[in-house]
């Protein structure tokens, strides 16, 4: 067992969700990285040259599904906090979409 492990970092253009994202894939395990958690320009600066950087602070998903759902926790994050001017108008109670 190594511990040792070189990623081989290139850069991605995936269509999710109808949303166009650049992020970097290891090329050895398949693994994305997060694109708003590193600086993906350091990580993989290359769509054909594999960079070795291995990024301090980086979230590793196996699959887009999983990472789309991360990205849309950054985004959530920033909503909740532009969320705090306009708390006024949150109170809507209404109830919809209760289908069987
Ligand atoms: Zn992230």
């Amino acid at each position: 067992m190594s511990y040792h492990w070189e990623p081989q970092w290139i850069r991605k253009r995936v269509v999710v969700d109808g949303m166009e994202l650049e992020v970097c894939q290891d090329l050895s395990t398949g693994l994305y990285l997060c694109p708003l958690c590193i600086d993906i320009d350091r990580v993989c600066p290359s769509e054909s040259k594999p960079s070795t950087v291995v990024p301090d602070k980086a979230t590793y998903f196996f699959s887009l599904q999983d990472l789309v759902r991360h990205l849309h926790a950054h985004r959530e994050s920033r909503w909740r906090e532009a969320a705090v001017s306009v708390e006024e108008e949150a109170e809507e109670e209404f109830v919809s979409g209760e289908e069987e």
